[in-house]
């Protein structure tokens, strides 16, 4: 994309002068050799400050640098990683492949949250998580992605376990200077104004300094003044704003101070300034967008700005709604109603009254984009489906899930007509796959096979793999995260004053020979982390089983403010304490990207067991499942659909039943899965599991090609932004004729489809005669239409009626054809149909309108059934 970075330049020997520009892109973070060069420098200091260069080269030692400038092996190594980098940078890429029309128009991705990397600590869990493995998939394939966020300055929060097992929540504030972020600057406005050229020439840039970037948004009844910064993740730009800035009042300066801090007030002001002012920042950057992506409802304000913009241009409302929506993707992530974002409709007056004032015609029309009547308040969510073309869940389980709970949105339609998508969440193999594993994979694999990650072939070069050698790298792994473990254990008995002997007994805490579970996560209610605490006895039998040991692992965060959350915490803490547990069940503290990627590259087996189907996805399993580590999980989310059968185990339960009946089921079920099936395979061979490596193997093999985001990126680029992209350019050429054709005809349908009425279905006479010998009797059944002022060819009459199959009953759409005019506007159907069919009792007749310009059919919630 056209975007200016300037990083800062860290003072550094001459020798090393490009160790500055490769500290501040994130692309480090996902490469082996960066960042071994980077633990070079002093492994000490690179561990102290979070894997953070910046902050390394700021600090090492001066002599440290020199001396380094004079060694030739690191000087060698240095050039090396520096060739790859540009390498990568300049590399030709499957988008520019695939799309090289399209390589001019950027998609913005909008995200409350991004987890690139621990030393920057702007995630809280798994979606910000996924949207950093987002922004790195798109790098990696050239999709000219462009991030939107929020700058947090103290972050979420960094958590200690006190000694009774509570949650302390410590605030950090970050000092921008040592991060490896910048100032965003604008592009000059000449070569802002059009999408072909990339920014001015060098020597113009230089000419004058640019100025770094400022924008501002109307929150409430005041303006609030942002500013604007850059990360550099690989080949895309992530802006992040930021208002702690000397000009606004100490309350709007606290806006951008945590993520999910405060209150409602607080959390619907933070979403005015990522939406409106995301939107607000692009401008200002002059980058030509054609996509905009709104992951998860908190983004959703951003389709406000647009429409203001088309209003703006002098658009009339319903033509705007219709340019938005063409160009609007939105992922939802939530599948309970009582999770989106809703504001009281006072509290959205509030903040949108300064655009209200100035436009005042628009309170009417916004507000009833994200009216929603069950709650008598404004959702984010609707708001986001309401202005979005394109709609998606995260798995196909989860997409199932938001079918049922939007249905409300289009009409009387079976579910599975209701038009949103899904598309399976992924983890950045790069990130997480541990650097021993690429290194085993690059010695079988062929050349560059993370480029063809998302090939199942490619990963069948895995059956080469000695089984030897994937076992003792996992082992070397397991050894590494007990070390890590039994050091986050001491900390925690350090802060609390422990003696010495109490600290010492660390250092026998977990064993490298048991077979370890990890289970690891935001401490949310419906991970029921407490599961396995059902039956203390019968967990004690697994755990103290002198031949056949097992260990568990536990961490997590969870919000300050939710309760229930840090009492699991407290409970497992104390479970953890108990003489029959102690060292053999351990919770670590401070979960965050690094400890999660030691963990789920270190134990044997990762263990998920959700309230289903609260689990959209879930990618931490992911994670585990492409370094060989086994699942072990409810039947929820990806795993839903990623389980073979082989490749881990489930954790069953009856789907139908209430949630005590579930716990009591799933409790079982775990119990047993790991008393009969999982211990018994792991120790099936004394000292080398060679059943178990194979089942490694399978497990790597079948999920590795599928739940990456490479993967996941190319599914959202080929079904979502493309279209979108290229819906954009339709709808807006010619002065909008063709957004403005379809939304004048939207008006006219809304209108006037009170006068269409099925006024008659006819059962049809069975004749008796089988088109086919085997096939059942058929017969012709009809039904009279009547279009009022609406042409026939603008809608589709259907004959709908359900048929048994194994799994259920499935809806069948037989498509009606026109044969005869009663009148102008009154029209006999009719379809063939199996004779048995009675209309009422089996089938029924509907009519609803249609359009070659409609993304999906029933982009209308007009059904008229009889
Ligand atoms: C991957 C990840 C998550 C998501 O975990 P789930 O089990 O999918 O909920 C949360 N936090 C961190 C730090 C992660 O790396």
């Amino acid at each position: 994309m056209h975007t200016l970075f300037r990083a800062r330049q860290i003072p550094l020997p001459a020798a090393l002068v490009r160790l500055s520009e490769l500290a501040h892109n994130l692309w480090y973070s996902w490469n082996d050799s960066a960042k071994s060069l980077f633990a070079e420098i002093d492994a000490t200091l690179w561990d102290q400050c979070q894997h953070n260069p910046v902050r390394l080269l700021i600090e090492a030692p001066n002599e440290k640098l020199e001396r380094l400038a004079g060694n030739g092996d690191f000087l060698r190594r240095y050039q090396a990683v520096i060739q790859q980098y540009d390498a990568y940078m300049e590399r030709q890429t499957w988008f520019e492949r695939q799309y090289p029309q399209h390589v001019h128009q950027a998609v913005a991705y909008f995200s409350a949250e991004f987890g690139f990397h621990e030393l920057l600590p702007i995630y809280s869990g798994g979606l910000g998580v996924l949207a950093g493995d987002h922004c790195k998939s798109a790098s990696d394939l050239g999709v000219p992605l462009v991030g939107i966020g929020l700058l947090y300055k103290k972050g979420y929060f960094n958590q200690k376990i006190d000694n009774r097992g509570g949650q302390q929540a410590e605030n950090v504030v970050y000092d921008f200077m040592k991060l490896p972020i910048g100032p965003a600057y604008a592009l000059d406005s000449e070569s802002s104004q059009e999408c072909e050229e990339p920014s001015s020439s060098p020597d113009a840039a230089t000419e004058t300094a640019p100025e770094e970037l400022y924008i501002t948004v109307p929150v409430a009844d005041r303006t609030v003044r942002l500013k604007v910064w850059q990360v550099q993740v690989g080949r895309i730009p992530v802006y992040l704003l930021d208002a702690d800035l000397p000009d606004n009042s100490p309350w709007d300066r606290e806006l951008t101070g945590q993520l999910y801090g405060g209150n409602q007030d607080i959390r619907i002001a933070q979403e005015v300034l990522l939406g409106v002012g995301g939107i607000r920042a692009l401008r200002a950057l002059g980058i030509p967008t054609g996509a905009y992506h709104i992951n998860e409802g908190h983004a959703a304000f951003l389709s406000f700005e647009r429409l203001r913009e088309q209003l703006d241009q002098g658009l009339p409302f319903h033509v705007a709604l219709e340019v938005v929506r063409a160009g609007t993707v939105f992922t939802t992530h939530t599948p309970v109603p009582a999770g989106h974002d809703a504001f009281p409709l006072p509290m959205f007056d509030y903040y949108f009254s300064k655009l209200f004032a100035d436009y005042p015609g628009l309170r009417h029309d916004f507000t009833r984009l994200g009216f929603d009547e069950r709650k008598q308040a404004f959702n984010m969510t609707h708001l986001a489906m309401n202005t979005a073309a394109l709609r998606n869940g995260v798995s196909k389980l989860h997409g199932h899930v938001s079918r049922e709970m939007f249905r409300e949105f289009h009409g009387d339609i079976d579910v599975n007509e209701v038009p949103i998508g899904h598309i399976t969440n992924g983890v950045h193999l790069n990130t997480w796959l541990a650097p021993e594993l690429k290194a085993l994979f690059n010695r079988f694999f062929p050349g560059s096979w993370q480029q063809h990650q998302t090939n199942p072939d490619m990963w069948s070069s895995l059956q080469i793999v000695p089984n030897e050698s994937l076992w003792n790298i996992h082992s070397g792994l397991k050894k590494r995260l007990i070390g890590l473990a039994r050091d986050n254990l001491r900390e925690q008995r350090r802060r609390s004053s422990l003696p010495a002997d109490k600290l010492a007994e660390v250092d026998g805490y977990l064993s490298e020979q048991a077979l370890t579970v990890g289970f690891a996560r935001r401490f949310a209610t419906y991970k029921r982390a407490r599961l396995l605490f059902n039956d203390l006895n019968r967990l004690d039998r697994l755990v103290n089983n002198p031949e056949r040991p097992l260990q568990f692992i536990f961490a997590g965060k969870a919000h300050p403010a939710d309760q229930p959350g840090q009492d699991m915490i407290r409970d497992i803490y104390q479970v953890s304490q108990m003489d029959r547990f102690r060292g053999k069940i351990v919770i670590l503290e401070n979960y965050d990207i690094n400890l999660a990627r030691v963990l789920v590259q270190g134990v044997d087996v990762w263990l998920n067991n959700p309230r289903r189907p609260y689990e959209a996805s879930g990618t931490s399993g992911q994670k585990a499942a492409m370094n060989g580590v086994l699942n072990f999980s409810v039947l929820d989310g990806w795993w839903e659909e990623g389980y073979d059968g082989a490749n881990g185990w489930s954790i069953h339960s009856n789907d139908k039943s209430d949630p005590e009946t579930q716990d009591r089921e799933n409790t079982q079920s775990l119990y047993h899965v790991l008393e009969h099936e999982i211990v018994p395979l792991y120790y099936s061979q004394g000292e080398f599991p060679s059943p178990w490596v194979d089942r490694m193997k399978h497990s790597i093999r079948t999920l590795s090609p599928v739940y990456n985001t490479d993967r996941m990126v190319m599914d959202y680029t080929n079904g979502t932004y493309v279209p979108s992209l290229v819906r954009t350019q339709r709808f807006v050429s010619n002065h909008y004729e063709e957004a403005t054709k379809v939304a004048d005809y939207k008006k006219f349908v809304r209108s006037n489809w009170q006068h269409v009425r099925v006024l008659e279905v006819n059962d049809g006479l069975t004749t008796g005669r089988q088109p086919v010998p085997s096939m059942a009797p058929t017969k012709e059944a009809t039904a009279t239409v009547h279009f009022g002022p609406m042409w026939y060819r603008d809608t589709a009459v259907e004959l709908v009626y359900y048929e048994e199959q194994p799994d259920g009953w499935r809806q069948v759409v037989v498509v009606m054809e026109p044969t005869r005019h009663l009148n102008e506007n009154t029209i006999v159907y009719r379809a063939v149909i199996p004779s048995h069919l009675r209309h009422g009792s089996h089938f029924s007749v509907r009519v609803h309108p249609v359009s070659a310009n409609f993304t999906h059919r029933f982009e209308l919630p007009l059904v008229k059934a009889y």
